[in-house]
């Protein structure tokens, strides 16, 4: 069976892993942290990275940081995996979830005006297969509310919007190294701080409520608790072996480009005959490669294409179950009106086989196996 998903893994993780135990140090906030953090800021443009152990816990950090609580409102997407909300309801927030787009699969940027409540704080767009959500609409809504803007870029390394790296845009944003992510390290994420007004409490949230990161700076000269946080630190064990794949990114994203390219031109013809809807950039946008997803008509059709492509031996997965209908959704948030457009993208996604190095021959199979399966549909 073709996976999903398969991790690039090369032999510098190894070889940094390696140096990580030979350095005696194998707690957070090591040499190797301090690389991956370098190579962040570097390149996305933010004023701060730090690692944290998931995308998730950079979101915590996220919530944290904005300082949200009981009765606040935080407006984001049905359509997302689940920490997306999760890490607000934490701090007691309420998310209200808007439909999202039907060409991108991203947040409306249009119905977000009419989302605000005078309890609304944050906006949360997430960048969904790494594709820029339209943040110049977003960041100029939430500028004229005085609202903040938590970029969920989990999915959004090495992609960007017009020019500026996705996480680098809002006041704070997310990224993760869950495996199932273009760059890797198990399980990694990062915090992105785009601004000095958060980065002394970032790091104080990171280090368990501690001043600990200003005393090993000799800012301090001695640390002590003084604010809430939790251990946000991946060890330098898994910093070690996402520094070699931050090194590796770009060669990955490449590769990965090839095989989207590849789905993209194959699957034209089918396009054409209004069979199904391929993944749409925005202009001025450059994506990574995270996904390769198809639209089919139904919910029927996605099934006929699922199966087919199972027969050949390739595995695709559908996304999301909205979290505006889940049953924590539904005790936590609110949806914001009906949302018929996240209903129906979750009935009609099915993403392919995406992986670097995934051979052309396997690509070749999955659109004869979706063209066949398309056809007899037609034909029944
Ligand atoms: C992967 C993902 C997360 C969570 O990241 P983890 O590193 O798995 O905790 C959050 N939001 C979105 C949109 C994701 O795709």
């Amino acid at each position: 069976m073709i996976p999903f998903n398969l991790p690039c893994i090369g032999e510098r993780e190894v070889e940094y892993v390696r140096q990580a135990i030979a350095n005696h140090r194998l707690a957070g906030n090591g040499p190797f942290t301090v690389r991956c953090h370098e190579w962040l800021q570097t390149t996305t443009g933010a004023a701060k990275a730090l690692l944290t152990h998931s995308g998730t816990a950079a979101l915590e950090m996220a919530a944290m940081l904005s300082a949200v609580g009981p009765g606040d409102e935080v407006i984001m997407p049905s359509f997302t995996f689940v920490s997306t909300a999760n890490a607000f309801v934490l701090r007691g927030a309420t998310p209200v979830f808007v439909d999202i787009r039907e060409d991108t699969c991203n947040i409306d940027e249009t119905l977000l005006e009419s989302a605000i409540t005078p309890r609304t704080k944050v906006i949360v767009p997430v960048h969904y297969a790494g594709v820029a959500c339209d943040m110049d609409a977003i960041l100029d809504v939430a500028r004229r509310h005085d609202l903040l803007v938590v970029e969920d870029a989990a999915q959004g390394l090495l992609a960007d919007y017009r020019g500026r790296h996705l996480g680098s845009l809002g006041d704070l944003a997310a990224i993760s190294f869950h495996e199932t992510k273009n760059v890797v390290a198990g399980e990694a994420g990062a915090l992105l701080v785009n601004g000095e007004r958060w980065e002394a409490r970032a790091e104080i949230l990171w280090e368990k409520g501690t001043n600990r990161t200003q005393f090993f700076r000799g800012a301090v000269d001695k640390y002590t608790w003084v604010d809430i946080g939790s251990s946000y630190l991946p060890s330098e064990i898994t910093a070690a072996f996402l520094c070699a794949q931050l090194e590796a990114a770009r060669e990955i994203t490449e590769r990965r480009q090839h095989v989207w390219r590849r789905y993209h031109e194959a699957f034209a013809p089918l396009e054409s005959e209004g069979l199904i809807r391929r993944p749409m950039v925005p202009t001025g946008c450059a994506h990574n490669a995270h996904l390769y997803y198809l639209l089919f008509a139904d919910l029927s059709r996605r099934t006929a294409a699922q199966d087919a492509l199972r027969k050949a031996g390739l595995d695709a997965v559908f996304h999301y179950v909205p979290l505006h209908s889940s049953p924590a959704g539904r005790r936590f948030g609110r949806a914001f009106g009906s949302l018929p457009v996240t209903d129906a993208v979750s009935a009609r996604l099915l993403r392919l086989p995406m992986w670097a190095g995934l051979p052309d021959d396997q690509i070749s199979k999955a659109v004869q196996a979706i063209a066949g399966a398309l056809e007899s549909a037609h034909a029944g």
